[in-house]
Protein backbone atom coordinates (compact mmCIF):
# COMPACT_ATOMS: atom_id res chain seq x y z
CA UNK A 1 0.00 0.00 0.00
CA UNK A 2 3.01 2.09 0.54
CA UNK A 3 4.69 1.16 -1.98
CA UNK A 4 6.01 3.37 -4.82
CA UNK A 5 8.76 5.13 -6.85
CA UNK A 6 11.43 6.40 -4.90
CA UNK A 7 11.53 10.03 -5.92
CA UNK A 8 14.73 11.47 -4.33
CA UNK A 9 17.31 10.38 -2.34
CA UNK A 10 19.01 12.82 0.33
CA UNK A 11 22.09 12.43 2.34
CA UNK A 12 19.84 11.81 5.14
CA UNK A 13 16.38 10.25 3.63
CA UNK A 14 14.75 8.92 0.98
CA UNK A 15 11.49 10.37 -0.71
CA UNK A 16 8.95 7.97 -2.19
CA UNK A 17 5.71 8.47 -4.25
CA UNK A 18 2.33 6.85 -2.95
CA UNK A 19 -1.27 6.03 -4.32
CA UNK A 20 -2.23 9.33 -3.09
CA UNK A 21 -1.85 12.51 -5.29
CA UNK A 22 0.31 15.08 -2.57
CA UNK A 23 1.50 12.24 -0.31
CA UNK A 24 5.17 11.27 -0.13
CA UNK A 25 6.37 8.91 2.39
CA UNK A 26 9.84 9.58 3.99
CA UNK A 27 12.19 7.20 5.03
CA UNK A 28 14.79 8.62 7.35
CA UNK A 29 18.05 6.83 7.08
CA UNK A 30 20.87 5.79 9.36
CA UNK A 31 23.55 7.55 7.39
CA UNK A 32 25.40 11.03 8.54
CA UNK A 33 27.36 13.37 6.61
CA UNK A 34 28.99 16.98 7.73
CA UNK A 35 30.85 19.40 6.36
CA UNK A 36 29.74 19.20 2.75
CA UNK A 37 29.35 15.41 2.78
CA UNK A 38 33.21 15.34 2.95
CA UNK A 39 32.91 13.04 6.15
CA UNK A 40 30.41 10.46 5.96
CA UNK A 41 29.60 7.73 8.84
CA UNK A 42 26.60 5.72 10.56
CA UNK A 43 24.69 6.44 13.46
CA UNK A 44 23.29 3.45 14.16
CA UNK A 45 19.39 4.14 14.79
CA UNK A 46 19.41 7.52 13.78
CA UNK A 47 16.65 6.97 10.84
CA UNK A 48 13.96 5.93 13.47
CA UNK A 49 14.97 8.40 16.56
CA UNK A 50 15.32 11.35 13.84
CA UNK A 51 12.07 9.90 12.37
CA UNK A 52 9.85 9.59 15.76
CA UNK A 53 11.47 12.88 16.91
CA UNK A 54 9.37 14.88 14.09
CA UNK A 55 6.55 13.04 14.07
CA UNK A 56 6.07 13.68 17.63
CA UNK A 57 7.46 17.38 17.25
CA UNK A 58 5.14 18.71 14.31
CA UNK A 59 1.77 17.65 15.59
CA UNK A 60 2.80 20.12 18.16
CA UNK A 61 3.78 22.75 16.06
CA UNK A 62 0.62 22.75 13.66
CA UNK A 63 -0.90 23.32 17.15
CA UNK A 64 1.26 26.30 18.09
CA UNK A 65 0.15 28.08 14.52
CA UNK A 66 3.12 26.43 12.64
CA UNK A 67 1.76 24.82 9.54
CA UNK A 68 3.41 21.63 8.33
CA UNK A 69 3.71 18.93 5.96
CA UNK A 70 3.46 15.98 8.52
CA UNK A 71 0.57 13.71 8.68
CA UNK A 72 1.39 10.33 10.32
CA UNK A 73 4.13 7.87 11.27
CA UNK A 74 3.51 4.58 9.56
CA UNK A 75 6.76 2.81 10.53
CA UNK A 76 9.74 3.28 13.14
CA UNK A 77 11.30 5.31 9.76
CA UNK A 78 9.16 6.07 7.88
CA UNK A 79 6.44 9.04 7.93
CA UNK A 80 3.25 10.03 5.25
CA UNK A 81 3.74 14.05 4.74
CA UNK A 82 2.13 16.29 2.26
CA UNK A 83 4.44 16.87 -1.08
CA UNK A 84 5.88 20.35 -1.40
CA UNK A 85 7.87 21.86 -3.75
CA UNK A 86 10.68 23.10 -1.60
CA UNK A 87 11.94 26.42 -1.44
CA UNK A 88 15.67 26.00 -1.80
CA UNK A 89 16.36 28.35 1.06
CA UNK A 90 17.23 27.14 4.08
CA UNK A 91 16.26 29.46 7.45
CA UNK A 92 18.48 29.34 10.44
CA UNK A 93 17.27 30.44 13.38
CA UNK A 94 20.00 31.22 16.58
CA UNK A 95 19.00 31.82 20.33
CA UNK A 96 23.03 31.34 20.99
CA UNK A 97 26.27 31.43 19.34
CA UNK A 98 27.92 28.54 17.92
CA UNK A 99 29.15 26.73 14.79
CA UNK A 100 29.91 28.77 11.62
CA UNK A 101 28.39 31.80 13.47
CA UNK A 102 30.75 31.87 16.35
CA UNK A 103 33.66 31.15 14.11
CA UNK A 104 32.24 34.29 11.30
CA UNK A 105 31.87 36.58 14.28
CA UNK A 106 35.21 35.42 16.62
CA UNK A 107 32.96 34.75 19.15
CA UNK A 108 33.37 31.88 22.06
CA UNK A 109 30.05 29.25 21.22
CA UNK A 110 27.50 29.45 23.82
CA UNK A 111 27.44 33.28 23.72
CA UNK A 112 23.74 34.24 24.00
CA UNK A 113 21.76 36.41 21.41
CA UNK A 114 19.91 39.44 22.68
CA UNK A 115 17.42 38.49 19.97
CA UNK A 116 16.97 35.81 17.13
CA UNK A 117 19.48 35.69 14.59
CA UNK A 118 17.53 34.79 11.00
CA UNK A 119 20.57 33.21 8.35
CA UNK A 120 19.67 31.84 4.74
CA UNK A 121 21.24 28.95 3.00
CA UNK A 122 20.90 28.33 -0.42
CA UNK A 123 19.95 24.85 -0.50
CA UNK A 124 22.50 23.80 -3.21
CA UNK A 125 24.71 20.77 -2.66
CA UNK A 126 27.54 21.62 -5.20
CA UNK A 127 28.13 24.81 -3.36
CA UNK A 128 27.91 23.92 -0.14
CA UNK A 129 24.76 25.36 1.27
CA UNK A 130 26.16 29.45 0.64
CA UNK A 131 25.13 31.74 3.57
CA UNK A 132 23.39 34.55 1.66
CA UNK A 133 21.81 37.86 2.06
CA UNK A 134 18.37 38.10 2.88
CA UNK A 135 17.84 40.10 -0.61
CA UNK A 136 19.12 37.19 -2.55
CA UNK A 137 16.22 34.99 -2.18
CA UNK A 138 14.10 37.72 -3.39
CA UNK A 139 16.39 38.64 -6.50
CA UNK A 140 16.98 34.71 -7.72
CA UNK A 141 13.04 34.08 -7.52
CA UNK A 142 13.40 31.74 -5.09
CA UNK A 143 10.96 33.02 -2.81
CA UNK A 144 8.46 36.53 -3.30
CA UNK A 145 8.99 39.22 -0.91
CA UNK A 146 6.05 37.96 0.96
CA UNK A 147 7.11 34.17 0.90
CA UNK A 148 9.67 35.39 2.81
CA UNK A 149 8.41 37.23 5.45
CA UNK A 150 5.88 34.67 6.17
CA UNK A 151 9.18 32.26 6.19
CA UNK A 152 10.85 34.50 9.19
CA UNK A 153 7.79 34.54 10.76
CA UNK A 154 6.86 30.82 10.50
CA UNK A 155 10.48 30.55 11.54
CA UNK A 156 10.41 32.51 14.61
CA UNK A 157 7.63 31.13 15.80
CA UNK A 158 8.18 27.62 15.43
CA UNK A 159 11.88 28.60 17.11
CA UNK A 160 9.77 29.90 20.15
CA UNK A 161 7.68 27.14 20.62
CA UNK A 162 10.30 24.98 20.32
CA UNK A 163 12.37 27.08 22.54
CA UNK A 164 9.95 26.83 25.30
CA UNK A 165 9.45 22.64 24.82
CA UNK A 166 12.82 22.04 25.21
CA UNK A 167 13.55 24.52 28.38
CA UNK A 168 10.94 22.22 29.62
CA UNK A 169 12.95 18.82 29.19
CA UNK A 170 15.78 20.29 30.35
CA UNK A 171 17.34 21.11 26.71
CA UNK A 172 18.82 24.22 25.52
CA UNK A 173 18.01 25.04 21.56
CA UNK A 174 21.27 26.79 20.53
CA UNK A 175 20.36 27.06 16.81
CA UNK A 176 17.93 25.27 14.57
CA UNK A 177 17.64 24.92 10.28
CA UNK A 178 14.35 25.16 8.73
CA UNK A 179 13.14 24.21 5.57
CA UNK A 180 9.32 24.83 3.67
CA UNK A 181 7.83 24.18 0.49
CA UNK A 182 5.03 25.43 -1.21
CA UNK A 183 1.37 23.44 -1.95
CA UNK A 184 -0.20 23.44 -5.58
CA UNK A 185 -1.82 26.39 -4.15
CA UNK A 186 1.38 28.34 -3.02
CA UNK A 187 0.25 27.69 0.64
CA UNK A 188 3.30 27.18 2.94
CA UNK A 189 4.18 24.78 4.65
CA UNK A 190 6.89 23.59 7.25
CA UNK A 191 8.60 20.85 5.79
CA UNK A 192 11.65 18.21 6.24
CA UNK A 193 12.65 17.14 9.85
CA UNK A 194 13.35 18.01 13.13
CA UNK A 195 15.95 16.51 14.66
CA UNK A 196 19.50 16.54 16.86
CA UNK A 197 20.56 16.54 12.95
CA UNK A 198 19.04 20.03 12.13
CA UNK A 199 19.58 21.51 15.37
CA UNK A 200 22.07 22.25 18.30
CA UNK A 201 20.73 20.75 21.40
CA UNK A 202 22.65 21.19 24.50
CA UNK A 203 21.90 20.04 28.28
CA UNK A 204 20.58 22.64 30.12
CA UNK A 205 22.75 21.86 33.21
CA UNK A 206 26.25 20.41 32.06
CA UNK A 207 26.10 22.37 28.57
CA UNK A 208 26.58 18.78 27.08
CA UNK A 209 26.48 18.75 23.22
CA UNK A 210 23.54 16.00 22.37
CA UNK A 211 23.05 16.79 18.75
CA UNK A 212 25.48 16.12 15.65
CA UNK A 213 28.29 17.85 16.60
CA UNK A 214 29.03 14.88 18.46
CA UNK A 215 29.59 13.56 14.93
CA UNK A 216 30.76 16.42 13.34
CA UNK A 217 34.13 17.46 16.36
CA UNK A 218 34.32 13.32 16.67
CA UNK A 219 33.33 13.58 20.40
CA UNK A 220 31.97 10.04 20.80
CA UNK A 221 28.70 9.12 22.24
CA UNK A 222 26.79 9.79 19.19
CA UNK A 223 23.96 7.21 19.83
CA UNK A 224 23.47 8.16 23.39
CA UNK A 225 22.90 11.59 22.89
CA UNK A 226 20.51 10.89 19.93
CA UNK A 227 18.31 9.05 21.92
CA UNK A 228 18.80 11.13 25.20
CA UNK A 229 16.62 13.64 22.95
CA UNK A 230 14.63 11.08 21.97
CA UNK A 231 13.43 10.34 25.48
CA UNK A 232 12.91 13.82 26.72
CA UNK A 233 11.40 14.86 23.29
CA UNK A 234 8.76 12.04 24.30
CA UNK A 235 8.92 12.49 28.26
P1 LIG B 1 19.46 16.54 1.65
O1 LIG B 1 20.59 15.62 1.34
O2 LIG B 1 19.11 17.48 0.53
O3 LIG B 1 19.55 17.22 3.00
P2 LIG B 1 17.58 14.70 2.85
O4 LIG B 1 18.30 13.44 2.95
O5 LIG B 1 17.36 15.53 4.08
O6 LIG B 1 18.17 15.63 1.71
O7 LIG B 1 16.26 14.29 2.09
C1 LIG B 1 15.10 14.94 2.13
C2 LIG B 1 14.86 15.73 0.87
O8 LIG B 1 13.46 15.80 0.71
C3 LIG B 1 15.37 17.15 1.01
O9 LIG B 1 15.84 17.63 -0.23
C4 LIG B 1 14.13 17.91 1.44
O10 LIG B 1 14.18 19.25 1.04
C5 LIG B 1 13.04 17.15 0.72
N1 LIG B 1 11.73 17.22 1.38
C6 LIG B 1 11.47 17.35 2.71
N2 LIG B 1 10.14 17.39 2.94
C7 LIG B 1 9.53 17.31 1.72
C8 LIG B 1 8.16 17.31 1.30
N3 LIG B 1 7.17 17.41 2.17
N4 LIG B 1 7.92 17.21 -0.03
C9 LIG B 1 8.94 17.11 -0.91
N5 LIG B 1 10.23 17.10 -0.58
C10 LIG B 1 10.55 17.20 0.73
MG1 LIG C 1 18.50 17.19 4.71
Amino acid sequence: MYEGQLKYEGKAKRVYGTDTPGVVRIDFKDDATAFNAQKRGVIEGKGAINNAITAHLYPLLAEAGVPNHFLEQISATEQLVREVSIIPVEVIVRNTAAGSFAARLGLEEGLPLAAPVIEYCYKSDELGDPLVSDSTPIAMGWASARELAELNSLALAANSFLLGFFSARDLQLVDIKFEFGRLPDGTILLADEISPDTCRLWDADSGERLDKDRFRRDLGGVEDAYRTILKRVTS
